[in-house]
């Protein structure tokens, strides 16, 4: 899809700004430099040694990486030695703890939440997440957390999605508070009901690469 097309249609949905973070992890360098080449600067993978390749690949530039996938601990140097833009998917102090050694700079992060409580998906519980975000940000001087991910419900009613995001919603508007200023909430599939309930950062693949 044109990125301008795309861009604009979200503006019509939207009365906030939202930014977009282009998921790259179906696609090779080709189709990153095409959208690229239209003006878009943020993507994301959610494997570490696809993301260490294609920033690699594309160092001279200068892309924002995006890290938006379960983190295993014995991929967290390799990552971290990206130096990625935002790790969105923290989902446990001890994870967090784990990343918060390793690192020698600060690191823009989200805790990744499972807002639908579904089994099949990474993510802090919903109803700990909360207590999670202060516990971290005592414990991990390396981790700056920014705000928080989910996905929403993996389902065909609107509403069970729409229902989900607002929960998310909630969380991040008690959050905010204390430093969250960023709600990653949308993909392909559902990015206008989060937008409606309040995303300003969505991570689009499937759609935005679709020929
Ligand atoms: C793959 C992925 C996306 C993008 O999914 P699409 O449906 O292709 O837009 C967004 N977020 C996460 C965490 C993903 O793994």
């Amino acid at each position: 899809m044109n990125l301008n097309d795309f861009l604009e249609s979200i503006d019509k949905i939207s009365n906030h700004k939202v930014s977009l973070v282009a998921v790259s992890k179906y696609v090779g360098n080709n189709e990153i430099l095409n959208l690229h080449t239209q003006g878009q600067i943020d993507f994301g993978e959610n494997k570490v040694q696809d993301l260490v390749k294609k920033s690699d690949d594309f160092k001279e530039l200068n892309l924002n990486w995006h890290f938006i996938g379960n983190l295993q601990t014995n991929k967290i140097n390799a990552l971290l030695r990206t130096h990625p833009t935002l790790w969105q998917s923290c989902n446990s102090l001890n994870l967090a703890i784990a990343v918060d050694k390793r690192l020698d700079y600060t690191l823009d992060t989200l805790l990744e939440i499972n807002i639908a409580d579904e089994k099949s998906k990474n993510g802090a519980n919903k109803n700990e997440a909360i207590e999670l975000f202060h516990k971290i940000k005592q414990n991990c001087k390396n981790i700056n957390l920014k705000g928080i991910m989910c996905m929403g419900a993996n389902s065909d009613n609107e509403k069970l999605v729409a229902k989900s995001f607002e929960n998310a919603y909630k969380i991040y508007s008690n959050l905010t508070k204390f430093g969250a200023e960023i709600l990653s909430m949308g993909m392909s599939g559902d990015y206008e009901i989060a937008i409606k309930n309040g995303s300003n950062m969505i991570r689009v693949g499937s759609l935005l690469f679709a020929k």
